[in-house]
């Protein structure tokens, strides 16, 4: 999965909203998460973001990240 990362905060450009083929992007409290069980994987979002907050979770140090994601989509709205 990707997971949505801190330089999003406070942004929210809606770039990767806007790409994301399964339209898994979920609003946060202060920045757009990725739901991990609905993300396919596919990347297309990554280069969109302006603020590079997308990351894959194969890169380290993304696991309290990847938890918010998880959390965060499955509380807020489908964006
Ligand atoms: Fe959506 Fe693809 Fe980005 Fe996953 S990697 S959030 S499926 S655009």
């Amino acid at each position: 999965t990707y997971v949505v990362t801190d330089a999003c905060i406070r942004c929210k450009y809606m770039d990767c909203v806007e790409v994301c083929p399964v339209d898994c992007f979920y609003e946060g409290e202060n920045m757009l998460v990725i739901n991990p069980n609905e993300c396919i994987d596919c990347g297309v979002c990554e280069p969109e973001c302006p603020a590079e907050a997308i990351l894959p979770d194969t890169e380290s140090g993304l696991e309290q990240w990847l938890e918010l994601n998880n959390t965060f989509s499955a509380q807020w709205p489908n964006v």
